[in-house]
């Protein structure tokens, strides 16, 4: 990981002194990640600077990682899938946005238009490729990382408040990081780095409880995602002769399990554990189009992947994307495009 620059620590810091008003912004469907980095964020800014807070997301966060908020944090939320107006407004006012965990507006959905017109320094805080920099009046962008919590840790511990002290961090925000990178790591199983075990010992030194974190996570889900579960890997899954393994999940046996956001997290890593499997893609029918998880070995690139065939992007072998086309014929589209994907340009 790139050393980060003092000069724009300094910057930060002026642009959250001189805000009145500050807004935190991340992605559509927000992950662990993405709610472990406006969480921290949030608690940062609370703590050290005057300015009104508000984090505005367009969907609400998974169940799952809802424990990140408490009622006082909840109060400072605003969804713009539920209540446009305020959301709106929280961002028009706003004099500083702080954008975590996406590399691009389009990426926040119906926030997007806002967030382009709007005039407040905006500051990007983000892991991913291709960042689009050019929007952003100061940008902390680095790849070889596990996670924006990884990254936002890093710039929190160079502020002038913590001075590389993490008993200095909130306690709230030490937890929302370690959350978000245990996800985005998927529990220390990829993207793991030298700095990434760095930040996990500073954090457990500091007194983040992780078995609770992990509990928090991993062990609440309902009876139904597990079955659910169970269905998929046994009877939607296919894996090609080419290295591809796919499940397509229709909005049936969605309701048929009564699969809440975030209910599928990982599955998509599940059949990547068979030898010859190079690249797993799961899709998913959503109100008005297939959503598409993909993940790949070292060696095959799922973001390529993303972005010649599903209007995607993400990391080297996680990324996603979407596809406008009926149920029906995802599996023909999946058959063809992959194939071409895998023995033409991934030999
Ligand atoms: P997931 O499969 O967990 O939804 O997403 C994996 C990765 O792909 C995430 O890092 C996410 O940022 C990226 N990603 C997911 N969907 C899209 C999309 O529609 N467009 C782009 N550019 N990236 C996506
Ligand atoms: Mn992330």
């Amino acid at each position: 990981m790139k050393a980060i620059s003092a000069i724009d620590i300094g910057r930060f810091d002026q642009i959250l002194h001189s805000s009145l008003k500050t807004v935190i912004v991340t992605h559509m469907k927000p992950d662990g990640d993405a709610a472990g980095s406006t969480t921290a964020m949030y608690h940062f800014i609370k703590k050290y600077y005057s300015a009104d807070v508000k984090i505005v997301l367009n969907d609400r966060f998974q169940r799952a990682i809802e424990f990140l908020v408490d009622t006082d944090t909840a109060d400072d939320i605003n969804i713009f899938s539920e209540d446009p107006t305020s959301a709106s407004r929280c961002i028009t006012e706003a004099d500083a946005i702080i954008c975590l965990d996406f590399n691009a507006f389009h990426r926040t959905d119906k926030l997007s238009d806002i967030l382009e017109g709007s005039t407040a320094a905006k500051v990007l805080i983000d892991h991913h490729l291709s960042p689009d920099t050019d929007k952003f009046s100061l940008v902390f962008s680095e790849t070889e990382i596990s996670s924006a919590c990884e990254l936002l840790f890093y710039v929190l511990m160079s502020m002038p408040q913590i001075q590389q002290n993490v008993s200095k961090l909130p306690k709230p925000a030490a937890v929302s990081l370690m959350t978000g990178m245990t996800t985005d790591t998927n529990n220390f199983a990829n993207s793991v780095y030298p700095s990434t075990l760095v930040m996990a010992s500073a954090l457990l030194e500091a007194g983040v409880d992780r078995d609770y974190i992990l509990n928090c996570l991993f062990n609440q889900h309902s009876e139904s995602r597990l079955r659910l579960m169970g269905h998929m890997m046994k009877d939607l899954l296919t894996v090609t002769e080419d290295g591809a393994a796919y499940m397509i999940l229709d909005k049936d046996t969605q309701l048929k399990y009564n699969v809440q956001d975030g209910d599928t997290e990982g599955f998509v890593n599940m059949p990547l554990s068979i030898a010859n499997v190079r690249m797993s893609l799961l899709l998913k029918e959503d109100v008005d189009r297939i959503r598409v998880s993909i993940r790949s070995k070292k060696g095959t690139s799922a973001n390529r992947c993303a972005r010649m065939f599903f209007n995607g992007g993400g990391h080297e072998n996680a990324a996603g994307g979407k596809l406008n086309i009926p149920i029906e014929e995802v599996e023909d589209y999946i058959k063809k495009y992959v194939q071409i994907y895998l023995n033409e340009h991934e030999n």
